[in-house]
């Protein structure tokens, strides 16, 4: 499929124009980034698992009836997405307290929350992403009114709900994850856009609590692609004798490291 010109560049995707009015093509790179952009690597093989863990639960979510951005993936690294203007927030959902939230309100690694916990931080890489309440995001329009928040927020849950148990099928839990939101360009509807990956989510080991996610990469655990590939594996979408080398993961390689 042709790809049009590129719209927009991140840290870890592409997003090219697409081959009709309000589609797009979404490329995922291998890069990973940590701590707003101060650690670089390239992981070989990583934009071929996300590409295929994010379509395979974004259609799962589709068949709940979760409307997403996702048509179809192309190829290896791509799929086709319907074009959206992104809400300017992130929505983080959280089961067990880690991350950032220990280090913001000094709560116990680990801790479980009786209930979801649903944050948003507002989506600016100059002030490293704030956390920011309900007020200040219909203050500020990013998002345009209470009952779309309100209804953002449901699906948030609803998402947690179906992600959790589909984990815990598979004998990882869900720990927290990331989603993004946005209005279709041409039918203005809202969908569920970006991707839910090992990049985007904390998924760890039902029993030995060992971490299958981007976490590999921020605290230099080794071992990122085996963990992706893990979970890939665990949800049925690449099987044991995948040949690893036909998909070319190589070693995860570093470019550039520069710590906090
Ligand atoms: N997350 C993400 N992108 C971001 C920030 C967070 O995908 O820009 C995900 C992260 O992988 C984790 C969850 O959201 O699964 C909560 O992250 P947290 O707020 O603890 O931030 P961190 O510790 O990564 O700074």
């Amino acid at each position: 499929m042709n790809k049009g010109k590129k719209l927009y560049e991140g840290k870890a995707k592409i997003i090219y124009e697409g081959p009709e009015n309000g589609t797009g093509i979404q490329h995922f790179k291998d890069d990973a980034t940590a701590f707003n952009n101060q650690k670089k690597a390239t992981v070989e093989g990583k934009g071929v698992l996300n590409n295929r863990i994010s379509e395979h639960i974004l259609n799962n979510l589709n068949q709940i009836g979760i409307e997403t951005h996702l048509i179809k993936r192309l190829n290896m690294r791509e799929q086709l997405i319907t074009l959206c203007e992104i809400f300017p927030v992130e929505f983080i959902v959280r089961n067990i307290a880690t991350g950032s939230l220990t280090k913001r309100l000094g709560i116990a690694d680990g801790t479980i929350l009786k209930r979801p916990l649903v944050e948003f931080s507002y989506k600016n890489d100059d002030l490293g992403d704030p956390v920011v309440s309900k007020e200040h995001i219909l203050e500020f329009g990013w998002i345009d009114s209470a009952e779309t928040l309100d209804w953002i927020i449901d699906k948030c849950l609803r998402i947690n709900d179906f992600m959790q148990g589909m984990f815990r099928g598979v004998g990882i839990k869900l720990v927290d994850f990331k989603l993004e939101f946005g209005r279709a360009n041409v039918k203005r509807k809202i969908l569920l856009a970006d991707e839910i990956s090992p990049d985007t989510c904390r998924l760890w080991d039902v029993s030995s609590e060992k971490k299958l996610d981007k976490d590999r990469f921020r605290k230099d655990l080794g071992n990122i692609i085996q963990a992706y590939q893990e979970v890939a594996r665990r949800l049925g979408i690449i099987h044991e004798e995948t040949n690893i080398s036909e998909v070319k993961f190589g070693k995860p390689k570093v470019v550039n490291i520069k710590k906090k």
